[in-house]
């Protein structure tokens, strides 16, 4: 029997009502098999990222305990954007129903285009280290790092607590 694992699911909206998707999202974050969702982040909400003019996000951490291996979790995310009405090609950086990217699992680290771990993003983005902080503060994130000393680098500029 696998070993239960935490795991950080970082989730973003900003289209068709982002709160309540968030909502609906760390609900199905609840039902997942072989998983328990442990803690959720309060919301918040954030300017977008990169060149697309688009509305605000609203943005949440969840921290959960799994059974799953890596890759599986990350299919089961995929398949809640799915059920949420994400389409399967989208713009990459652009305006989203939901979006679930895992943030960290276990000790993990990996590189790679289906899944990299921790993810890439984390260090840079004030909406994934503030509510990451909120729940794990003293979390290690292996090769960046203690979450509160990374959120404490970086500006709130653009970031609200809803
Ligand atoms: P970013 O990953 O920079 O936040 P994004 O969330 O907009 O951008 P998506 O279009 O949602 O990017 O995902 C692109 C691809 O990223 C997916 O096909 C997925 O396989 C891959 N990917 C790699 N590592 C991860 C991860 N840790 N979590 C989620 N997706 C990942
Ligand atoms: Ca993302
Ligand atoms: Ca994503």
């Amino acid at each position: 029997m696998a070993l239960w694992r935490p795991a950080y699911v970082g989730l973003g909206s900003n289209l068709d009502d982002p709160r309540a998707q968030v909502n609906a999202a760390c609900a199905h974050l609840a039902r997942l098999p072989l998983t328990c969702l442990v803690l959720a982040s309060p919301l918040y909400g954030s300017r977008p990222l990169g060149p697309i003019a688009q509305p605000d996000f609203v943005n949440a951490v969840a921290g959960l305990l799994t059974r799953l291996e890596s890759q599986a979790l990350l299919a089961e995310l995929q398949a809640i954007e799915a059920a949420l009405g994400r389409p399967p090609q989208h713009e990459r950086w652009g305006p989203r129903i939901i979006d679930l990217d895992l943030l960290c699992y276990a000790r993990e680290r990996r590189s790679g285009p289906r899944l990299t771990l921790p993810h890439p993003g984390i260090p840079e983005r004030n909406f994934v280290l503030y509510p990451l902080a909120d729940i794990a503060p003293d979390l290690d994130l292996p090769g960046l790092g203690r979450v509160a000393e990374l959120a404490g680098r970086l500006p709130a500029e653009g970031l609200t607590r809803l």
